[in-house]
């Protein structure tokens, strides 16, 4: 098969939840493709005690420009220091709200911590996060994109994943919702909605069980890596996607058929 060169070369990327996971992932496409890049996460150091060093020094190793924002996106006070950061380097423009949490739970024991935890960092992290993006590239009179992660619980549901699910379908719904009101701006809001993909926020699981994962119905046949999803959000925040807002990407094994 062939592939896309993406070239990021001048642009400033905020990644949330960038430190490990797909986030990562997504930082290190977009520093090998030569932009400065800002890891906005809670912790600098990735979950995974495998992955090496933190992802602003594995850019900068790799010749990139990075840099690491101690950032609690549930805060929108955090998110408004990153985005205060980002215009040391010329301000946001690519937004990337990919930071969140899971908790393993049925639905009849979720508790209204458990529901306040997660909505507040994936639900409120992402609609606050898109809100500053959009007031910054607003203000500067620049165009961007903004990227949000959704799931494949956005639109189908699983077992022990309500009060997830409904962070991640308000993230589709907010995606279309922003995109409707910033297009006037040149902004475009999209989502990417990752399947089952191999990441450290799978705790509890082996990591047998974490990286065999199958859809019930046969698909998808394996389960998915970081770099399966990344490219996607590299296509999203290209000009090639231009002509792309309100979108949901689907980037599951197929999961969602
Ligand atoms: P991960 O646990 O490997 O990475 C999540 C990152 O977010 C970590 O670096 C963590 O420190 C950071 N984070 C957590 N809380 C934060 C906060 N309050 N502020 C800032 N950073 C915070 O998980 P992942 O699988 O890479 O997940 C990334 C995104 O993809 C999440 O939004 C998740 O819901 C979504 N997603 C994951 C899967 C999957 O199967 N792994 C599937 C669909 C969607």
């Amino acid at each position: 098969m062939g592939h896309i060169d993406a070239d990021f070369a001048g642009e400033t990327v905020v990644v949330t939840g960038g430190s490990s996971g797909i986030g990562r992932a997504v930082a290190m496409g977009f520093g090998d493709a030569g932009a400065t890049v800002i890891n906005a996460d809670v912790q600098a150091a990735p979950k995974d005690l495998d992955a090496g060093t933190p992802t602003h020094e594995a850019i900068e190793e790799r010749g990139g420009t990075a840099a690491f924002v101690e950032t609690d996106v549930s805060d929108p006070a955090h998110i408004k220091s990153v985005i205060a950061a980002a215009r040391e380097f010329g301000g946001v423009d690519v937004m990337v709200n990919n930071a969140g949490v899971h908790r393993s739970l049925a639905f009849l024991d979720v508790s209204p911590e458990d529901f306040a935890f997660v909505h507040g960092v994936n639900a409120r992290g992402t609609f606050f996060g898109t809100q500053a993006a959009a007031r910054d590239m607003i203000d500067r009179g620049d165009e961007g994109a903004i990227i949000n992660t959704s799931s494949t619980t956005a639109g189908r549901a699983e077992w022990n994943h309500s009060h997830y699910a409904t962070t991640k379908g308000g993230i589709r719904m907010l995606t279309r919702s922003a995109a409707l009101e910033l297009d006037e701006h040149g902004i475009r809001v999209n989502a990417v909605a990752p399947g089952p993909i191999a990441t450290e926020i799978r705790e509890g699981w082996s990591r047998e069980a974490r990286d065999t994962v199958r859809g019930s119905g046969g698909l998808p046949s394996r389960a998915g890596t970081p770099e399966d999803v990344r490219d996607a959000y590299l296509y999203l925040a290209s000009e090639g996607a231009a002509y792309v807002t309100g979108e949901t990407l689907w980037v599951d094994g197929g999961a969602h058929v």
